[in-house]
């Protein structure tokens, strides 16, 4: 990183700029959906999805909660059991609610175009292969699984060995990410997870990159306990040799409220403040050094990857799997805790706890438990928040045209209350657009807070003191193994 800009962001400014901010996943944020979203109200955006876009590309996420041991950090949808009949019963579960969406599709002359398929959790890769066989026959039953653009799954590395890679690679998939975190053993000692790297050069032979051609990503977390500035040069210096494709390069989102395992951590060893940020942008140095791009706030990919390209085209997409090239917007979740986002305007969520998805599963019923029909100005302001996570720029002409406003005008106050980071060397602002300076690339996401109409109600209204802290809501946003 150019030095400069490493030396601008002191402990001052870190300081200053510490708050807490959504990852804008989604906008609104899945705290401020409603819970009297109903089974309704969820068909409803399923019918308007495919009724106004027939044939828009659809991704399908499908997740499996089950890993085998916790690791501290995470912060997914995980239930941990060591008897695989537990898998086999959620299984068995999960194919109820596919048969409710081919039962849906049929009584409704629908065909969703499914393009890309997601298998994520916890661990997908804790399905053994009689099973898996299983899971694709019946996914076949709504997609179109050899004409996939995509098929990709969540790997655990100590899970799996070269023999099973391969076998997902016959069954069609072709993008794998792995679940690494960190090299140092220290560290994934203090997060209960370790996995040398040797194990990961062990499965990743020449002939498995090749056998998955959407290539291969590499998940790391920022902020571990005992992570230092020169134990993620020494891991992201590994990583590089390793050259996944796409690097996902996330903060560690500590709630321990909402994930009390996160208490066995060291906390006193858990970089803070100024050294957390030190250590993101070691990171960011040693991957930018190495020949990689930075492909919105938190993510990396090699300069030939479909994601760099596609942010030169400005067609990515983020969605709760990180970037992607923007193939498909719209995504229909299956399994405990998924989320959908269907056309413009539905978010939904199925049940967060799996007595009540299956209990509603074995009632006929499509396990909703919350969702959100976006409005227009939620619409315009998810594409403002969506832009400047993505580009670090937004061109107000481009909004205007879009959606028939004035956009100085429109944001008058928002751009008025981005008056200290212009003071700071964090934007640029002109009557024309927004740019995020490479300073504040580290701050996007409390830029991006400036649009959020919800989250300025919820802080002025004193009436909602009770509601989630920002930190319970941000649990759940990345995905696992
Ligand atoms: S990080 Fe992955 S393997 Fe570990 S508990 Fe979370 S989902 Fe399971």
């Amino acid at each position: 990183m150019n030095p400069k800009i490493a030396s601008s962001i002191d402990e001052k400014m870190v300081k200053k700029y510490s708050q807490n901010a959504f990852m804008y996943v989604e906008y609104p944020h899945k705290s401020f959906w409603s819970n009297q979203f109903s089974e309704q109200d969820f068909k409803e955006g399923l019918k308007s999805l495919l009724a106004s876009q027939k044939d828009a590309p659809i991704l399908l996420y499908v997740h499996m909660p089950y890993c085998q041991k916790q690791c501290y950090f995470c912060t997914c949808r995980v239930e941990i059991s060591l008897n695989y009949e537990d898998v086999k019963h959620y299984l068995n579960v999960l194919y109820r609610e596919i048969d409710l969406y081919q039962k849906f599709f049929k009584e409704n002359s629908m065909k969703p175009n499914i393009k890309e398929i997601h298998l994520g959790g916890g661990s997908p890769t804790f399905i053994y292969p009689a099973e898996f066989d299983q899971l694709i026959e019946k996914l076949k039953t709504i997609a179109d699984i050899e004409n996939l653009a995509e098929f990709s799954i969540e790997i655990d590395p100590r899970r799996v060995k070269k023999d099973r890679l391969d076998y997902y690679h016959n069954k069609g998939i072709n993008r794998i990410s792995f679940g690494i975190q960190d090299f140092d053993l220290e560290v994934q000692k203090a997060v209960n997870r370790v996995q040398p790297a040797s194990l990961i050069e062990k499965i990743l032979t020449p002939e498995v990159r090749k056998n998955f051609k959407n290539g291969v990503n590499f998940d790391i977390i920022c902020g571990l306990p005992r992570q230092t500035v020169s134990s993620m040069k020494k891991t992201m210096e590994k990583v590089s040799e390793l050259s996944p494709d796409r690097i996902c390069l996330n903060y560690l989102d500590f709630s321990p409220k909402y994930a009390e395992h996160q208490l066995l951590m060291p906390q006193s060893e858990i970089p803070v403040g100024y050294e957390r940020k030190r250590i993101f942008l070691e990171a960011l140095d040693v991957l930018t050094k190495n020949g990689y791009v930075r492909t919105g706030y938190d993510h990396f990919a090699k300069p030939t990857d479909e994601v760099a390209k596609a942010m030169a085209k400005k067609k990515m997409a983020w969605n709760s799997l990180g970037y992607t090239p923007g193939r498909c917007v719209d995504i229909i979740g299956i399994g405990v805790h998924s989320y959908s986002r269907l056309g413009e305007n539905f978010y939904t969520q199925n049940a967060y706890e799996l007595e009540e998805y299956e209990f509603l599963v074995h009632q006929g019923k499509f396990p909703v438990f919350r969702g959100h029909k976006l409005n227009q100005d939620d619409v315009i302001r998810r594409d403002v928040i969506q832009q400047l996570r993505s580009y670090f720029f937004l061109d107000f002409s481009e909004i205007e045209n879009k959606y028939q406003i004035n956009f100085n005008e429109y944001f008058k106050n928002e751009l008025r209350s981005l008056a200290e980071f212009e003071k700071d060397g964090i934007v640029e602002l002109n009557a024309k657009s927004i740019t995020i300076t490479p300073i504040g690339h580290q701050f996007a996401n409390l830029i991006c807070k400036n649009f959020d109409q919800y989250l300025h109600s919820r802080e002025t209204s004193s009436q909602n003191s009770n509601h989630n802290s920002i930190q319970s809501s941000c649990i759940n946003q990345v995905t696992g193994s």
